[in-house]
């Protein structure tokens, strides 16, 4: 699969066709603020690799891509001043939970007392 899609608004944000509040960036990943936060602090996290969503990852590659979201996730975390404080990191997959850009994205959402269930 082509590591890019020209059709992909988060593949032009990784490209920076499309500008973004970028916080962190490695050979792997991009961290930027959601554009329309949902909390205090709200980073997306996405691999520069195009993944459509969750059910798309394939493979011991992906699988690292995976791992590279999450270690990164800890690191923006840490520098947003919700390493200790706590943080959720999400991933809608699919029509029920509202996923609506289908390129891979943790949710980093922090920065205050959540609730469980979050629905
Ligand atoms: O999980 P879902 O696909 O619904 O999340 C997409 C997220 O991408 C939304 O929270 C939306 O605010 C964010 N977004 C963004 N910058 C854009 C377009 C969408 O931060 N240019």
């Amino acid at each position: 699969m082509a590591n890019s899609d020209p059709n992909c608004l988060f593949c032009k944000i990784v490209s920076g066709d499309i500008p973004a509040d970028i916080v962190y960036r490695n050979e792997h990943v991009l961290a930027f603020r959601d554009i329309n936060p949902a909390a205090p602090q709200h980073l997306l996290i996405i691999p520069l690799k195009h993944i459509a969503s969750l059910n798309d990852l394939v493979g011991d590659e992906d699988t690292i891509i995976a791992g590279q979201i999450m270690q990164a996730a800890k690191v923006v975390a840490k520098e947003a001043g919700i390493g200790e404080s706590g943080y959720r990191l999400v991933f809608n997959t699919g029509p029920d939970s509202l996923q609506s850009v289908f390129h891979i994205h943790g949710h980093l959402i922090g920065g205050e007392r959540m609730g469980w269930p979050p629905f």
